[in-house]
């Protein structure tokens, strides 16, 4: 194309090559010359030009003809009752491993740590399992906690060091303790702060007035750096930050949410607010995965457990549930000597 405008008109079919030249000529001339006057003088006088109409016509679209929207929204659809009893039995299996573990009723942070950070994760996808969540917004937001939660047991396990696991559980005290003190201050306390709750959990394990507050991290480091030392920064790639837009209400997030197309071409494809968008691919599977993996760090910090969640395994690789065929299990930079199923 460029040799038949350098050659022009010795190169070519004419009837397509002097076109191209002249809708280039018209298309640029613009950038050379600045806009077209109003009017100009020719050969032929003074000659009228039509003023800029393009904006005056997309509003005239606008006004004359409505959006089309697309009637094929589905109804969200509860989790798979499969997969809520095969949560729950795991729960109750884990809570009877906590007992047969429990060393001591004194305060003991590496066991309280260890099986709350994996229930607090298995309480997350259970509660998506049994409710419309799991191909919601909200979904996307619980599957971000539990990466988090993940994140955090595996560093823990990684370290292992009572000083680290101390360090957890008496930030979150410290924490709670922050959250009291500004609330304590406010006349109009938020409905859902229960204030004696919070000053109760605050002081359980030390009166809150011996107590620090770190401000920060708890580990001095960011999520990232955790999954990097744990050696999952792989699976963190790819579950994290997509997640965390939906949480952090970031622009794409908020827009997959709220909006859909306008089909109508003479709108221009506009974005319109849509009925709530309940066709999210389900978190359902990578939730399975990650808490799996949870166990085996649960697993590996108090032997032996060997229940795991295997409903996402029984997915066809042609379901909606099942779009991605390798797990992050396959990506995790260092694996545990444990039963993986
Ligand atoms: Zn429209």
């Amino acid at each position: 194309m460029a040799e038949e405008i350098e050659y022009y008109p010795s190169k070519g079919d004419m009837r397509f090559v002097r076109p191209s030249i002249r809708a280039l000529e018209i298309g640029t001339r613009t950038i050379e010359f600045g806009e077209e006057p109003t009017q100009r003088t020719g050969k032929e006088g003074v000659v009228s030009l039509p003023a800029r109409h393009d904006e005056a016509y997309w509003a005239e679209m606008r006004a004359k003809v409505g959006c089309i929207v697309s009637n094929e929204f589905q109804g969200p659809k509860r989790g798979p009752a499969e997969l809520y009893d095969e949560a729950l039995k795991i729960m109750q299996d884990i809570e009877k491993h906590f007992h047969a573990t429990t060393a001591t009723t004194a305060p003991d942070p590496r066991h309280d740590g260890a099986f709350g950070l994996a229930l607090y994760a298995l309480t997350l996808l259970f509660n998506a399992a049994t409710s419309y969540s799991h191909n919601l917004v909200e979904g996307r937001i619980m599957l971000r906690s539990i990466m988090e939660a993940f994140v955090t047991l595996h560093y823990l396990a990684v370290k292992d060091e009572p000083k680290i696991w101390s360090q957890y559980r008496s930030y979150g005290s410290g924490q709670t303790k922050l959250a009291f003190l500004k609330n304590l201050r406010e006349a109009d306390v938020p409905e859902f702060v229960d204030l004696g709750l919070m000053e109760q959990l605050a002081n359980e394990d030390m009166w809150m007035e011996f107590q620090d507050i770190e401000l920060g991290n708890w580990a001095n480091l960011n999520l990232r750096k955790m999954a990097e030392v744990g050696g999952i920064k792989s699976v963190y790639d790819r579950y994290y930050d997509w997640s965390s837009g939906y949480a952090h209400g970031h622009w794409t997030c908020v827009r997959d949410t709220v909006f859909v197309h306008c089909l109508n071409p003479l709108h221009r494809f506009h974005r319109i607010p849509a009925p709530p968008k309940s066709n999210m691919p389900s978190i359902l599977p990578d939730a399975c995965k990650l808490v799996n993996q949870m166990i085996d760090d649960l697993n590996h910090l108090y032997p032996s457990f060997k229940p795991r969640l295997k409903w996402h395994k029984t997915l066809k690789d042609d379901s909606p549930m099942a779009k991605s065929s390798e797990g992050p299990e396959a990506t995790r930079d260092r694996q545990e000597p444990s039963e993986k199923l």
